[in-house]
């Protein structure tokens, strides 16, 4: 890109392990943008709660708690760390305690209104990917590309069974599957921004389809809309 190109705001959404963290990261390495994973955000969130041994319901000493919170991320390594306070929580943000009581956390409206400001105000530094839940329906909701991914239960099951395995976590693919189903249910049923596609945004369903076909889906894109604004 030059200085010329104008600034591009991709929003990335989707559910559970539909491939929405892979693309984005590698779609953002790609172009050079800032790439921002707001499911690490509301992780983070959801680790102070339980640090601090607030009960999940309340919803009101939630949101105070995320107000004073700083947030950042950073790519190092080809990977993506996330801070809270300064302190590196990329790997406690996924364990198994925090990932079970999110849902509940992440649907607490106070809550959301912080953390969609904090995400405005990233999306407005430009050339950014965003991904998430709510990205092209409530945070950027102009974002020049918007993209829905999705792919069969049984297909995210096993990609995410593949990536816990490779960490060592020991689960079954049932297990895999109940959960990312719950919380499937949960993020689209709650009330405020749900789960879900964007009326103009692109559906990927990506059950056959390899990381480098999804990133060069998205990059395919990003090109077309550049060369029909020229
Ligand atoms: O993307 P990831 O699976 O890490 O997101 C974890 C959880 O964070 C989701 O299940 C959802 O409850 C919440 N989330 C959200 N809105 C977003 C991103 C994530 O409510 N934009």
């Amino acid at each position: 890109m030059d200085k010329t190109d104008p600034s591009v705001r991709i929003a990335i959404d989707g559910p559970a392990a539909s491939g929405k963290s892979t693309t984005a990261r590698l779609v953002a390495q790609a172009l050079g943008f800032l790439y921002v994973d707001t499911g690490a955000m509301y992780r983070a969130v959801t680790l102070a709660v339980l640090e601090k041994g607030i009960d999940p319901g309340d919803g009101g000493s939630i949101t105070r708690l995320a107000r004073d919170l700083d947030i950042d991320q950073t790519l190092k390594d080809h990977e993506t760390r996330t801070h809270m306070n300064g302190r590196d929580v990329s790997d406690e943000i996924r364990l198994p305690a925090v990932t079970a009581v999110i849902s509940r956390i992440s649907s607490h409206p106070g809550l959301r209104r912080i953390m969609v400001e904090k995400q405005r105000q990233l999306a407005a530094r430009g050339n950014v990917v965003m991904e998430g839940r709510d990205i092209g329906t409530v945070v950027i909701p102009d974002a020049e590309i918007k993209i829905f991914m999705e792919a069969s239960l049984d297909e995210r099951a096993r990609r995410r069974l593949k990536e816990l395995k490779a960490k060592g976590v020991e689960t079954s693919l049932e297990e895999i599957r109940a959960d990312i189903n719950r919380r499937d249910e949960l993020d689209a049923s709650r009330s405020d921004s749900p789960l879900k596609a964007a009326a103009d945004a692109v559906i990927l369903d990506t059950s056959r389809l390899t990381v480098d076909e999804q990133v060069g889906f998205v990059l395919r894109l990003f090109k077309n809309r550049l060369s029909a604004e020229k």
